[in-house]
């Protein structure tokens, strides 16, 4: 049995809004009898882009996240509408707009907050992984057809074939933790969820200083190597996908021509930017 699964690349999402707009454009004012009921044009985003920055001058970059209804496969949403919200064969997960009316407590159902409340309708509301097109024959849902980065894609597959995906494309759901199996899947995570350490290295030796190229730099947490990485031929390195709270770590830099270099650094709840590193060499 094939079913609907939403991958998204956080690398490439530039924040557009286009998926934004055209769920709006796909809901808002319209009655889709047995999918949904229309959108409210203000306070709801059932594909909502969230952000993040990472750290500090001169080094500071921000990622961004769509976030939507996972469509999970143990969704709590299913367990509380008792028999209001649907979980399809195909793997959508609707809320019926007849039977949910007035059930509020649905919305707080939901541990990743996809789903809103349509005060005006007193109904339950959330992406519905455009299922009313899909069942016209429509090949994906509008927001993948409209991202012009090709962040989004749709893909119809057996549940054997997506573990097989995600595993090889490296895919990881936004919360693991909440064991919901959900049918969103993102890549390049750790952009949102991780910090990254970087910084440059330059070299000085017989009165010239100049950027070190390809030097090796290790970042160890007491015993244990965390990571390492070289510099590029700017001097500079980044390594990313680092835990919040790795605390007391140390940054060791070496290259054949200069003195071994190590540096005490401490990671906690945000990236760190080393100062520039100046290797001596001999003059
Ligand atoms: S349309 Fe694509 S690039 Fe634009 S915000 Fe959505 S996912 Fe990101
Ligand atoms: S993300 Fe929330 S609303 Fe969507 S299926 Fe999962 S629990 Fe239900």
């Amino acid at each position: 049995m094939s079913k609907w699964n939403l991958i998204i690349d956080v690398a490439d999402c530039h924040n557009c809004n286009n998926c934004f707009l055209v769920c709006k454009d796909e809901y808002v004012g319209n009655d889709i009898k047995g999918y949904c009921a229309p959108q409210p044009l203000h306070g709801h985003k059932w594909i909502n882009i969230l952000a993040k920055e990472r750290g500090q001058y001169p080094m500071v970059e921000t990622t961004y996240l769509p976030t939507m209804c996972n469509h999970c496969d143990d969704a709590p949403c299913v367990k509380a509408g008792d028999g209001a919200v649907e979980k399809r064969s195909d793997g959508i997960v609707i809320i019926n707009p007849d039977k949910a009316i007035g059930r509020q407590d649905i919305v707080e159902s939901c541990p990743y907050g996809a789903i809103w409340w349509n005060d005006e309708l007193s109904l339950p509301q959330a992406w519905t992984f455009d299922a009313h097109l899909l069942d016209r024959g429509w090949k994906e849902p509008r927001c993948v057809q409209s991202c012009p980065t090709g962040a989004m894609n749709a893909i119809k597959i057996s549940d054997e074939m997506m573990a097989v995906l995600a595993s090889a494309e490296k895919l990881e759901p936004i919360r693991n933790d909440l064991d919901t199996k959900p049918r969103v899947y993102y890549k390049n995570l750790h952009r949102f969820t991780k910090l990254f350490v970087a910084g440059e290295v330059l070299g000085t030796a017989g009165g010239v200083t100049d950027c070190v190229a390809g030097a090796r730099v290790e970042l160890r947490s007491a015993e244990t190597e965390l990571s390492v990485t070289r510099t590029d031929p700017f001097g500079e390195f980044k390594i990313d996908g680092m835990d919040p709270d790795c605390g007391a770590c140390t940054i060791k830099i070496s290259h054949d021509n200069f003195p071994t270099k190590s540096i005490k650094i401490q990671i906690k709840g945000d990236s760190v930017i080393v100062k520039t590193v100046i290797l001596k060499g001999k003059s």
